[in-house]
């Protein structure tokens, strides 16, 4: 139907004219005229506006409130009303004012004989009930009563009306009264009586609608406690379960099978999980507070609960919510706020700029002398002089401050001697033969080790033993992996320091590991996944005999015993977090992750060892606590893989694996109830290649702090001293005692002389650190690339090394990471939200961080380009995010005129750059606001008070790529790293001088452009995460086709005046006892009559007085 203005003026002479009509046969063509016009929503609406519904409603008291009720004309004005009144949010109240709920309510005792009558009476009280207060007053006269009996058992007449009522009762449980009256009258077994019944004998498939519309009305019943405790204990769960199942086997049963599996997942009861407190296993004093602080419950805030670094908003709400979050407040946005620390703290920083003072002599010389003096001069006499520095000079602005540095080092030095205990010989092959591998912790047994740090990895590898070994398995098994050497790792290893102490390496850290040879696209989702996974969890509820439900591996009990033919499981070591597992049947674990150090939340990270397989099952894990509302996992990611046997055979390989993978929400809760938390399942399904392997199964791509420091080691090793300035300094000790690494990389001078000196200490800075958020390995794989692009002989690395000095701090939690903690810090706090004060004793590295940049700052040397690496979990491809006032402003809505504003539009550059050369980028997915929850991030942070024009956030994705040359892929190392390298190329567009020449060079041969993709938000998820939310509501074109149908269906009319109407069979029912009574409510129910009585104030105000179920004036 068009919609022209001439049918919506034409609308309103309608309106007028119906309002002042006064005999029957131009109320009933107004009314036809009306009714035509109507499926236009547009129309609805215009009508609506144009008091439509008042109108009607009058129509409708007028016409009713006679002696003798004009039904010719009240059931079209009953259609109508039911199709107007569907739009009308406040349909309910205009009702009650215009008197016509009561009545409509009599109206349908009046003619429970006369189905169509019924049927639209019904209809319109379905809208009414839109309105609580009007569904309340429905169920204060008998309403509930009166349509719930009005259901009957199987029958094949009157189905339409059977359907209205249904859906009336379902819509009357919208209100907690409601809800309770239907409870304690029993009503809900009799639903699942009724709902059973259908099911049974509706062979033919004739009224699914109707169970449809019972279950429904299951769902509305059970939206509260009692509500549920009731169809638990009507065995609710049972009689969904087996309906279910046959209703899987037939295609047009589908429509039940998703309102039944919700309702189902609603109810299960809440299970606790199975540990014996809810607070991650692994506690650490923390300086400056009583100890038994850990025990304190750790509420996460609204921002960290949305736990990746920035917005994520996937939907509407998330938006506007996000859109609240903008700051704009002017000043906010651009004013500085004074410093944290008085200036005089600043000066010590310039030991962290060694490229500033030292004088190159060593150029002059001749070239074979002069590498060795440089390989030693450039680490440690400076290490040495610093770790000192840091602990003394640092904290004497303060005395407090002095004191809590003491305290702070001491847990740390006692994490240490423990630490040694675990004096193992170095490399002790596990119970299969190979696998995991123990850590020589043997650093206290060298002299001289504290405060030397990067030298005692050639004396762990000199270990004799640990030599012996790790050759014999080198010897035998050969890899070769660039950047990586297993002696090297296992030694620096030793010197990590763990809250537990770890004592073994995890293979796949130690051996080292190569991306796949071939690309990994993303898994495609079996249909319908979830619900099975759902309804064999739902299964566990039912039938308890063939569960196990057995402990196999418990963090804090290492003398767990279990059955030969379980699973091993083991995450002791570093990065690892399984904190529990359970076989639940025999291919089946629930697995447990810790919670983060010193709290009891942010579990989604998880890295743990599997062993004991037989090949060529599918074994089914579950992750059972983690936080976060949807992931990936539900868009095509997989999680990754790494088998021992594989990599001894030669192929080192982490992998995308698993099948039948979704995420959703379960019906865990916390083990002692203290935290009101949410949590969600990870499910995949694995088929192990060989039988007893030893199988590492991560997250994502794991990266250890250890691998960090062997790496840093291994490119200082491999850097030209001559040409490359690289300098690896401790930027602090982090409150467990481990160092913090910060490199320097620039271009040596082409000598020592002045010009080119002065040429050097006059570079523009590039500042760059990952990592805060240990969770975000992604973080350190583009990192690494970044590294080693910076130390290559490539043609652009050189240009950048010249062009600028890099000052990069590629892991601002080590603790976390070590410790294996999703998102913070042994503090428990997230690092990232510490910025805009961050304490000295609690979060060092953030502190030291900041202090360096502040020096930059104070020597007028502000970096050209800040950018903290991270990854994201619910988003694809890698994007930044910068900080603009002006786009901030414009998307706030916000008043503020910003022509008058000025602001510097390069912040754009770096993103427009990486959109032409880096495939895995999207420009449109990047974006510049400035949200208030964001203020104490490093990026806002940096950019507002070290004045940082470029200052950003990378993140990366922890699935792949949806546009571009990557499209439809997993990101593996290889991409992340490339990312590094393509982060470094962009950085070109900001080099003075530079740009024209090398950006054409470097374009020209690089043939990519991110395909503009404005859909970088992923669609609603094809099966339902949440059954909160969800429920089976008829659609507004389902109540329009109800009228329309009831319209249509002069037939049944017929039949009912006859007396064959519904009364009939309802009084043929046999088996259903709550209808015994239904005639009396059928026949102008006594009761009701008394209770219309006894609530005449009530009926006063509407304007109608109902006695002897006549309706008067
Ligand atoms: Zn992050």
């Amino acid at each position: 139907m068009t919609t022209s203005p001439s049918s919506s003026s034409s609308l309103e002479d309608l309106i007028s004219s119906l309002q002042n009509a006064g005999d029957m046969e131009s109320t009933l063509n107004i009314l036809t005229a009306l009714d035509q016009l109507l499926p236009a929503d547009r129309l609805i609406r215009h009508l609506i506006s144009k008091r439509g519904s008042e109108v009607l409603l009058t129509t409708l008291v007028n016409n009713a409130c006679t002696s003798s009720p004009n039904y010719t004309i009240l059931l079209p004005v009953l259609h109508l009303l039911a199709k107007v009144g569907q739009r009308d949010r406040r349909i309910g109240m205009k009702a009650e004012e215009a008197g016509a709920v009561l009545l409509t309510l009599n109206l349908l005792k009046h003619n429970v004989k006369h189905a169509r009558m019924a049927t639209a009476c019904l209809l319109v009280i379905q809208v009414f009930s839109s309105s609580v207060s009007t569904a309340n007053l429905i169920r204060e006269n008998h309403g509930l009563d009166v349509i719930y009996h009005l259901i009957p058992l199987y029958t094949t007449k009157h189905l339409h009306t059977i359907k209205a009522a249904i859906n009336a009762f379902a819509a009357l449980l919208c209100t907690k009264a409601n809800i309770s009256s239907v409870v304690s009258k029993g009503y809900i077994s009799g639903i699942l009586l009724l709902y059973n019944d259908w099911h049974s004998k509706d062979n033919q498939h004739v009224a699914i609608a109707i169970r449809h519309a019972l279950l429904c009305c299951l769902h509305k019943a059970t939206n509260s406690k009692a509500g549920k405790q009731a169809f638990l204990s009507q065995g609710g769960i049972r009689l969904l379960y087996q309906t279910t199942q046959t209703c899987l086997k037939s295609k047009s049963l589908e429509v039940l099978v998703e309102p039944s599996v919700q309702l189902m997942r609603k109810c299960l009861p809440k299970t606790p999980l199975s540990l014996a407190s809810d607070h991650s296993a692994y506690t650490f004093p923390l300086p400056g507070r009583p100890h038994d602080i850990s025990d304190v419950d750790v509420v996460p805030d609204e921002s960290s609960e949305e736990s990746d670094e920035e917005a994520e908003n996937n939907q509407e709400a998330d938006k506007r919510d996000c859109d609240d979050d903008l700051e704009t407040d002017l000043d906010k946005l651009r004013l500085c706020p004074e410093p944290d620390r008085p200036k005089e703290l600043l000066p010590q920083y310039s030991r962290l700029f060694p490229e500033r003072s030292h004088d190159f002599q060593e150029l002059d010389l001749t070239s074979e002398p002069m590498n060795s003096t440089l390989s030693s001069s450039n680490e440690e006499p400076v290490l040495v002089d610093t770790t000192s520095s840091i602990s003394s000079t640092f904290y004497d602005g303060s005395h407090s401050k002095s004191e809590m540095s003491i305290r702070r080092h001491s847990p740390g030095d006692a994490l240490l001697e423990s630490c040694e205990l675990h004096s193992y010989c170095n490399l002790v092959s596990t119970r299969t033969g190979f696998g995991t591998v123990f850590k020589g912790a043997t650093g206290g047994a060298h002299p001289g080790h504290k405060g030397n740090e990067y030298d005692q990895d050639e004396e762990g590898a000199r270990d004799p033993f640990c030599c012996s070994t790790t050759d014999k398995l080198l010897e035998r098994h050969g890899a070769c992996i660039p950047h990586h050497d297993p002696k090297l790792y296992h030694a620096a290893a030793a010197k990590t320091k763990s809250i537990p102490g770890f004592s073994i390496l995890a293979f796949p850290d130690f051996w080292g590991h190569l991306p796949p040879p071939g690309h990994e696209p993303m898994s495609s989702r079996k249909p319908n996944i979830q619900r099975q996974k759902v309804l064999e969890d739902i299964q566990r509820f039912l039938s308890t005999d063939d569960m196990i439900n057995q402990v196999v591996f418990d963090l804090a009990d290492s003398s767990l015993q279990c059955r030969p033919d379980s699973l091993r499981f083991f995450s002791k070591f570093e990065c690892g977090n399984l904190r529990k597992a359970i076989q639940v049947r025999r291919y089946e674990y629930d697995l447990i992750l810790n919670a983060d150090a010193n709290c009891s939340a942010h579990t989604q990270w998880f890295y743990f060892e599997v062993s004991n397989m037989v090949e060529d099952v599918p074994y089914r894990f579950n992750i059972i606590n983690c936080e976060k509302t949807n992931s990936q996992f539900n868009y095509g990611m997989q999680p990754v893989l790494y088998s021992v046997r594989e990599a001894l055979e030669g192929r080192p390989h982490w992998v995308r694996t698993g099948t039948e993978i979704c995420y959703f929400r379960n019906h865990f809760c916390t083990a002692h109830g203290k935290r009101r938390t949410t949590f969600y399942t990870l499910t995949f399904t694995i088929n192990f290649k060989h039988k007893e392997d030893v199988c590492y199964l991560a997250y994502h791509y794991p990266f250890t702090y250890t691998a960090q420091k062997a790496h840093l080691k291994m490119l200082q090793n491999s850097v030209d001293p001559t040409k490359i300035f690289f300098r690896q300094q401790i930027l602090c000790p982090t409150l467990a005692g481990n160092s913090c690494p910060v490199v320097t990389i620039t271009a040596c001078p082409a000598s020592s002389d002045w010009k080119d000196l002065y040429q050097l200490r006059n570079r523009p800075y590039i500042v760059l650190t990952g990592r805060v958020h240990p969770g975000e390995s992604n973080a350190s794989w583009v990192m690494k690339g970044t590294l080693e692009f910076l130390c290559s002989n490539d043609m652009v690395a050189q240009i950048l090394r010249e062009a600028f000095v890099f000052k990069i701090i590629p892991m601002l939690n080590p603790d976390g990471v070590i410790n294996g903690t999703s998102r913070c810090d042994v503090s428990s706090e997230d690092l990232n939200r510490q910025w805009s004060k961050p304490d000295p004793t609690l979060s060092p590295t953030i502190y030291h961080t900041k202090g360096l940049l502040y020096y930059l700052n104070s020597i007028g040397r502000a970096p050209q380009v800040f950018c903290d690496y991270h990854g994201h979990s619910r988003k694809k491809n890698v994007f930044l995010y910068g900080c603009s006032v002006k786009e901030t402003l414009w998307q706030s809505g916000s008043t503020i005129d910003t022509i008058g504003l000025k602001e510097d539009p390069r912040y754009r550059t770096i993103p427009k750059t990486l959109d032409c050369i880096a495939p895995a980028f999207s420009f449109n997915s990047c974006n510049y606001l400035v949200e208030k929850s964001r203020s104490a991030t490093a990026r806002v942070v940096v950019w507002r008070e070290m004045g940082v024009l470029r200052s950003y956030t990378m993140e990366s994705s922890f699935n792949g790529c949806d546009q571009g040359i990557y499209k439809g892929l997993q990101l593996g190392t290889r991409e992340l790293q490339e990312m590094g390298v393509k982060f470094c190329q962009s950085l070109l567009s900001v080099a003075k001088d530079l740009k024209p020449l090398y950006i054409k060079r470097l374009t020209s041969h690089i043939d990519h452009k991110s395909i503009n993709c404005f859909e970088d938000d992923e669609p609603p998820c094809v099966e339902e995460i949440e059954y909160s939310t969800y429920c089976p509501t008829l659609q507004a074109t389902d109540l329009h086709s109800d009228v329309n149908s009831n319209m249509a269906s002069g037939d049944e009319m017929e039949e009912c005046e006859e007396g064959h109407g519904a009364a009939k069979y309802w009084q043929g029912c046999v088996g259903h006892s709550d209808h015994s009574s239904i005639k009396g409510h059928l026949f102008l129910p006594q009761t009701s009559t008394e209770t219309l009585n006894g609530k005449k104030k009530r009926n006063k105000c509407n304007g109608v007085n109902a006695a002897n179920g006549q309706i008067l004036h």
